[in-house]
């Protein structure tokens, strides 16, 4: 079949990957000029990587997983609420990668041949008949296909399209910064692995080792007005966190303002009613935006990537209808479970005041023998 692409983020790249392994004519429309992805890095979680690995595309991402040693959840001092060894972690949970953002989608794209991709192309609508869809950019056709996947992002204009009555994304009233920086040498930073979390004013730290010698650290607070440029925000954030354990702003203070992203949370207002109408079908953030919370974005992308190419194997221009519609079927009940569940952990690290200190006294209470199975429940593993 011919299928169109739209977008060259990491779930249209995965699918991609995907479709043209399994035979079919795939074009991948990206409106950037280049093929790139911002900064940073990424956790893919065990079920991505299952995904992944359905997709052949594991192999580079694997060799990234997380050093053992105490993870969980603490509270702003550094003292431990729900923390456990990475190795029992793993045990309940699988074993998840921690990649540079950058270097997993270089890792994702390399099988695709050139040609496939066709970026400087902004895909402003799709035009559906009962014989196929028609690409157009800037007024003009550029392509004609018998299936079109939209992974347009969390933005994405082609779900706006086919579902003119939705809301939409909406902003959680937070916001999130990350950083990247080499491990500042003699910084005990494993200390930390994890997040902490405020009770106070309800903003939480999280810290992960980015192989032997990076650190990824991400901060999510409230988020009052426009999001402020990277040097306001790091600037906010140390105030912010002045006072929590005395490696929070040393880190926040060594990673440089140009290594800082900030990012207002958004996510979908309400569950897609289909990941399929027709030949077109959503995948990843433009099917399922969610918070970060649970890290599993990515995850969810590479999930449905996987299962769209299982379900279009075999399939021809005169059963593509029936397939998304099996895709559909299998993905949006857990996307969206996931999606709610983001929603949910983010009440959770985000509580103040009475329920916080509840929160905090429950998570000290879990016996050590259970964490494990505990921060696994809490991260819907
Ligand atoms: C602060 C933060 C931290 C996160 N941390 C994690 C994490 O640790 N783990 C995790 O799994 N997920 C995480 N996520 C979520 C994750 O980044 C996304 O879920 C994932 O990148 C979605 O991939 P995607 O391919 O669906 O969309 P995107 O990556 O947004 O890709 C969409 C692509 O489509 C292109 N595009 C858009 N419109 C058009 C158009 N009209 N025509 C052509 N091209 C177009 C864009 O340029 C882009 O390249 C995080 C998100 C945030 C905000």
């Amino acid at each position: 079949m011919k299928i169109v692409v739209v977008g060259a983020g990491l779930g249209g790249v995965a699918a991609a990957v995907g479709l043209h392994r399994t035979g079919h004519e795939v074009t991948l429309f990206e409106r950037a000029a280049e093929l790139r992805e911002a900064g940073t890095g990424i956790v893919v979680m065990p079920n991505g990587l299952r995904a992944l690995d359905a997709l052949g595309l594991a192999d580079d991402v694997r060799g990234h997983d997380m050093r053992d040693g105490q993870w969980g959840l603490r509270d702003r001092l550094g003292r431990p609420l729900l923390v456990t060894g990475l190795s029992q972690a793993q045990q309940v949970v699988g074993t998840p990668a921690m990649i540079v953002r950058a270097e997993l989608h270089r890792a994702l794209r390399a099988p695709l041949p050139p040609g496939l991709v066709r970026t400087g192309i902004p895909v402003e609508r799709l035009e559906a008949d009962l014989t196929g869809v028609t690409v157009v950019s800037d007024g003009e056709p550029v392509a004609r296909a018998d299936a079109v996947i939209a992974a347009d992002g969390n933005g994405s204009k082609l779900r706006a399209q086919l579902f003119p009555g939705h809301p939409g994304l909406r902003r959680t009233g937070r916001m999130d910064l990350r950083g990247m920086l080499s491990r500042p040498p003699g910084m005990a930073s494993d200390l930390l692995v994890g997040q902490l979390v405020d009770r106070r004013t309800g903003a939480m730290f999280g810290l992960f080792p980015v192989g032997e010698d990076r650190l990824y650290w991400f901060t999510d607070s409230v988020l009052d007005g426009p999001p402020p440029e990277a040097d306001e925000a790091r600037r906010q954030m140390l105030s912010l966190m002045a006072d929590w354990h005395p490696l929070v702003p040393a880190l926040i203070e060594a990673t440089p303002p140009a290594d800082i992203y900030v990012d207002p949370i958004a996510r979908l207002a309400e569950p897609l009613p289909s990941f399929a109408v027709g030949r077109i079908a959503l995948l990843g953030d433009a099917a399922h935006a969610m918070s970060p919370d649970l890290g599993q974005g990515s995850s969810q992308a590479f999930e449905d990537a996987a299962a769209l190419t299982r379900h279009l194997t075999g399939g021809g221009p005169a059963d593509v209808v029936q397939r998304l519609l099996a895709y559909d079927a299998e993905r949006r009940p857990s996307a969206n479970r996931m999606m709610r569940g983001a929603a949910r952990q983010s009440r959770l690290t985000s509580q103040t005041g009475v329920t916080a200190w509840l929160r905090d006294t429950l998570l000290r209470a879990v016996p050590s023998r259970l964490a494990a199975r505990q921060l696994a429940a809490l991260w819907h593993a």
